[in-house]
């Protein structure tokens, strides 16, 4: 898995999708920069989640808030108090760990060994297998199940209590050693705050001490009743909103997994306090149906309930991926009261309250927020399309197969051969098919090559211009994932990769 993931982020490299920042200069660890390709992938993932979200629900509206807001709204949500992560020191390495994710991976080792003998008595006893009694009878796959549900209850619980002192004692008490020397002899346990600071303002007795947003939701809280009044919204309603958002990330060791800079895609839907149950509900069902609509796989998808709430929330999830490095968090739907509102009305003096028509009252709306990252989307998608595809004929391919509906190019333009009048055909296909899709036109080396740089580039089409075309108005289209190849006449591309590429 560790090799898949190195292969992962080379491909990402090779192919244009993601460079390190400023690389010339050594880079900036947990920090990247998206590529011609990359770029185009992250545009199409947000498009599509924009589209199912602000155009499919007529309840939810955009919106496009600042980066920097006034430093009081990180005091009001608890970000200045409370948005902090335990960290570790490794005595002997000088390394330092979120003490946390140390032991979340710990947990997650339990689970995969208790996977990996499921997926053994499963060859075992082929047909007559029977997963759920297996998992309840067979003791190995009870203890490594139960222990990774009891480590996780334990840290939760001490975070919650901030008892670091015992989330010390749960490391050692594991065995857990620095993953990179195997050294166990590990410092206290403390808190560090993960916002960025900022000023504004140039003179040094008057400029205000800022931070870059650490979440894009404050923003949406802020402008709730702006966006009420002006699009003269009714209970229940949606604001969504995508940006980039900042945290002094210190586990920073799994590509853009976990960045100092990345985005988010954010929603945040107000609702009759009550109500805001069978909306958790929804929106858990709701967000799981769109990750599976880009057809990764549903066995790649779990819900992980959490038992120990935050201090805003009443119930709160996450949607786990089977990330290379094994299930980690993608997406988190929480309930979250009417903390956030409440806590901005207190420090702004201002109220943030809804008419309801219907039950002729003010109320302080309920909150149920989707939050996912935009670049764990990208890799989640990135890393299950990267395949190596053993052929019938015996030789083997390298194939991104990603959901053509976010694939960055749609249609690769090839003229069979540079001459005889190909080229200036191809070209005129690309004129026209232009308008509508990101196309691209190449010409450079043997048509089997190219159509190999364009399984490995994600391309779900190319379409290929030869002598007959001249004649026959016609082309030949090639499927990325079957690799058939068809005759269309030219006339029916534009329908053809619709049909495929449309959301
Ligand atoms: P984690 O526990 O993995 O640090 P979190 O619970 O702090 O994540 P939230 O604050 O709920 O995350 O943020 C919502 C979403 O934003 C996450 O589900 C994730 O997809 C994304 N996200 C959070 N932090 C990062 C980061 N450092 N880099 C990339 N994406 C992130």
């Amino acid at each position: 898995q560790e090799d898949k993931f190195k292969k992962v982020i080379a491909h990402a490299k090779e192919y244009g999708y993601i460079f390190g920042s400023s690389e010339i200069y050594d880079g900036l660890s947990a920090v990247y920069d998206y590529g011609q390709n990359g770029a185009e992938l992250k545009k199409n993932i947000r498009d599509y989640w924009w589209k199912s979200m602000v155009y499919m629900h007529q309840n939810i509206v955009g919106l496009d808030a600042a980066i920097l807001m006034h430093p009081t709204t990180w005091k009001a949500s608890g970000h200045v108090d409370a948005f902090n992560d335990p960290l570790i020191d490794n005595k002997d390495s000088k390394k330092r760990y979120r003490a946390d994710v140390l032991i979340e991976d710990y947990a997650e080792k339990q689970y995969q060994k208790a996977q990996k003998e499921i997926v053994k008595a499963k060859k075992r006893f082929g047909e007559a297998f029977n997963e759920e009694e297996f998992i309840a009878t067979n003791s190995r796959v009870v203890k490594y199940l139960d222990t990774q549900q009891s480590v996780l209850k334990r840290l939760a619980s001490y975070l919650e209590d901030e008892d670091l002192d015992s989330v010390k004692v749960l490391i050692e008490e594991l065995g857990i050693a620095d993953p990179d020397t195997g050294s166990k002899n590990w410092t206290e346990v403390r808190q560090f705050n993960l916002m960025f600071g900022t000023k504004l303002g140039a003179s040094a007795d008057t400029a205000m001490d800022l931070y870059l947003r650490p979440e894009t939701a404050q923003g949406i809280f802020v402008n709730f009743l702006n966006v009420q009044k002006t699009g003269r919204m009714k209970i229940p309603f949606g604001i969504a909103q995508t940006g980039k958002a900042f945290r002094n990330e210190i586990v920073a060791r799994q590509f853009i997994f976990r960045m100092r800079e990345f985005e988010q895609m954010e929603m945040q839907f107000f609702v009759r306090p009550g109500e805001e149950m069978k909306w958790y509900e929804y929106w858990k069902e709701t967000r799981l149906n769109w990750h599976l609509s880009l057809g990764l796989g549903a066995e790649n998808y779990r819900f992980h309930d959490h038992d120990k709430l935050a201090h805003y929330a009443n119930a709160a999830a996450d949607i786990e991926f089977n990330f290379p490095f094994g299930f980690k968090e993608l997406e988190g739907i929480h309930s979250r009261t009417d903390f956030d509102l409440k806590a901005h009305e207190e420090h702004s003096g201002k109220k943030l309250q809804f008419f309801d028509p219907e039950l002729k009252e003010n109320y302080v709306p309920y909150v149920v927020e989707t939050s996912v990252g935009l670049d764990r989307m990208f890799l989640s998608i990135f890393s299950t399309a990267l395949q190596n595809e053993e052929l019938a004929d015996g030789s083997s391919r390298v194939v991104l197969k990603l959901p053509a509906v976010v694939a960055p190019v749609k249609a690769a333009i090839l003229p069979l051969v540079k001459k005889d009048g190909l080229p200036e055909v191809a070209q005129k296909i690309v004129e026209e098919l232009k308008w509508k899709f990101n196309v691209i036109y190449d010409e450079k080396d043997a048509i089997g090559r190219r159509y190999r740089r364009q399984d490995a580039n994600g391309t779900p089409f190319c379409i290929t211009v030869d002598h007959d075309t001249l004649n026959d108005e016609s082309v030949t289209i090639r499927d990325r994932d079957t690799m058939e190849q068809k005759r269309v006449p030219i006339a029916a591309l534009k329908s053809m990769i619709s049909e495929k590429v449309d959301a």
